[in-house]
């Protein structure tokens, strides 16, 4: 097969199919391009799902593109219509309406799924996850009528939704079972901080809590049974992580493991199905690791290098990971991947709510997490892809912008 012999299949119209779609109709590609989209809106932008859209019952979704882009482009769009199956041998995917597709090169962009709570029953009148528009518009509502708010877990989504619920003034209560929270994603200097102005916020945030169980009566959840005590829930937040949507993938046959498992050109173990996006298990730049990530810098970036593999060019991902968050009055911003082990340094920002921290492995610079400061944020970026390391002491003086050491 020629590498870009029609037709190319996307399924998943979010952030990495969208930015795909754009990556193809730049490269003249568009007229072979077929986008499966589960979701009926056109493809749109999923942070301020969490944040702005929340706040504003007048805030609309963002799409990436107005429709007349796509017809433009010559693409395709299949809304509404959730690709069901695979069949490799004959190389083509069937839609849930019975529209089978056929595919030269087929890119699973199929995104994450909220994780549910375990033996909870599905569709409880005041029991919310935030994944999409569909959740987003439900919790708004949610949100706008709950006298409280109970929020199960202290992640990103989670903390995003707590910020935005207080900023309204409900009392929100947050329940996380790790010692601190943004356990696996922040040092513990900037989770600390994070739990000090969530409290001084209002937000009644536990620690170390077990919930045992739960009382479901009348179509609502009633009761959390949380370190033993019952605790009467009004509305109740899941936001205890995602699952990559890989059912396509493994019923296939592909391999998958905590994510559809892709090289470093982004390709399945089979090489006309690509995976991008929170759906992918990807390796390192570099090395053998594997890791999944969600986040719009590496959606949009895989859809990159995707394009290119799909055109026969051989661009190994090697993209610098980077991620933001805003909950309430803090804007969090990372660049790079956390060490297991290293050392730590704390460089002041403009006030004290406003501060970074450098992670060195030896004398190399390899993260940096900055807490509204997003000058700094933008620089370590400039400086870790360019592989600069100033050393801890002038990096962290203040009264020395970043930007000198790139
Ligand atoms: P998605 O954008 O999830 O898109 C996957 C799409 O595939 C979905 O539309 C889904 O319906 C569709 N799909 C799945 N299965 C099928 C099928 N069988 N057939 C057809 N379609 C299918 N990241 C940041 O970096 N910063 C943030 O501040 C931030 N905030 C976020 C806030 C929220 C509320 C959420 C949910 C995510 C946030 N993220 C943030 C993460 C970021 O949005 C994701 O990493 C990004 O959307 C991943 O893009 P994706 O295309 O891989 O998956």
């Amino acid at each position: 097969m020629t590498p870009h012999s029609s037709p190319i299949v996307i399924i998943g119209g979010g952030h990495a199919g969208a930015q795909l779609c754009g990556a193809l109709a730049e490269a003249g590609l568009g007229a072979q391009v077929h986008l499966v989209c589960e979701e009926t809106p056109l493809p749109y932008h999923r942070p301020p799902l969490s944040k702005a859209y929340l706040k504003n019952p007048a805030e609309t979704v963002q799409l990436h593109r107005a429709e007349a882009w796509y017809a433009d482009a010559g693409i395709t769009l299949h809304r509404g219509d959730a690709a069901v199956a695979l069949d490799r041998a004959q190389h083509t995917v069937r839609l849930a309406s019975g529209t089978v597709l056929p595919y030269a090169q087929l890119v699973l962009a199929t995104g994450a799924r909220a994780r549910g709570l375990h033996g909870l029953p599905d569709g409880l009148a005041n029991v919310a996850v935030l994944r999409n528009a569909a959740d987003a518009e439900r919790l708004r509502s949610q949100i706008g009528a709950a006298e409280r708010i109970t929020v199960l877990g202290g992640g990103f989504i989670g903390l995003e939704i707590a910020g935005t619920a207080r900023a309204l003034g409900k009392p929100v209560t947050v329940l996380e079972s790790a010692p601190r929270l943004l356990g696996r994603s922040v040092s513990a200097d900037i989770g600390d901080h994070v739990l000090q102005t969530h409290r001084a916020a209002g937000i009644d945030v536990r620690l170390g809590v077990a919930v045992g169980g739960f009382e479901v009566d009348a179509g609502r959840l009633q009761a959390l049974h949380v370190d033993g005590e019952r605790k009467t829930v009004d509305l109740q937040v899941l936001g205890i992580g995602a699952m990559p949507e890989e059912t396509l993938a493994r019923n296939a046959g592909l391999d998958c493991a905590n994510g559809i498992v892709v090289d470093s050109l982004l390709r399945s173990s089979d090489p006309d199905i690509l995976a991008i996006g929170d759906c992918c298990s990807f390796p390192l730049a570099g090395g053998d690791r594997h890791l999944r990530l969600e986040s719009v810098q590496n959606a949009n970036d895989q859809a990159r290098t995707a394009a290119a593999t799909l055109q026969g060019k051989e661009q190994p991902y090697a993209a610098l990971p980077w991620f933001w968050s805003e909950q309430g009055a803090l804007r969090l911003q990372m660049a790079g991947l956390m060490p297991a082990e290293g050392t730590r340094h704390r460089r002041p920002g403009a006030t004290p709510a406003s501060f970074s921290v450098l992670h060195y492995v030896g004398e190399r610079l390899v993260c940096v997490e900055s807490v509204n400061a997003p000058m700094d944020h933008l620089m370590s970026r400039k400086l870790l892809e360019a592989g600069k390391s100033p050393a801890p002491a002038a990096a962290c003086d203040a009264a020395t912008p970043l930007k000198s050491f790139v």
